[in-house]
């Protein structure tokens, strides 16, 4: 069992905490996260090159991609792996969520971590 943690902070208000957890190298990876201060609806959610967000999207990178694919949604064979399709923010701005994807790893050569 691998498990990482990716603390997000954006805009003036926006913050929140990301669990990764993979419990071996063929399971899938489930991602719960609670992420407060955002408009309430979708946003969209992805793992990016870079864990650096200082300036937005120019320093985190393009989204994760280690097999050179086109980008998708996240229930298909050709996407980033990066893609994981938007979370929900409610009325108070909190989305809270949890996914279970394949193509994100946590251990293994295309690990996520870093
Ligand atoms: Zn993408």
């Amino acid at each position: 069992m691998v498990n990482a943690v990716a603390v997000l902070k954006g805009g003036p208000s926006v913050t929140g905490t990301i669990l990764l957890s993979q419990e071996n190298e063929s399971a899938s990876t489930v991602i719960k996260g609670t992420i407060t201060g955002l408009k309430k609806g979708n946003h969209g959610f992805h793992i990016h090159e870079f864990g650096d967000n200082t300036n937005g999207c120019v320093s985190a990178g393009a989204h994760y991609n280690p097999h050179g694919k086109n980008h998708g949604a996240p229930d298909k064979d050709i996407r980033h792996t990066g893609d994981l399709g938007n979370v929900f923010a409610n009325d108070d701005g909190v989305a809270e969520f949890t996914k279970t994807d394949n193509q994100v790893k946590l251990i293994g050569p295309y690990s996520v971590i870093g």
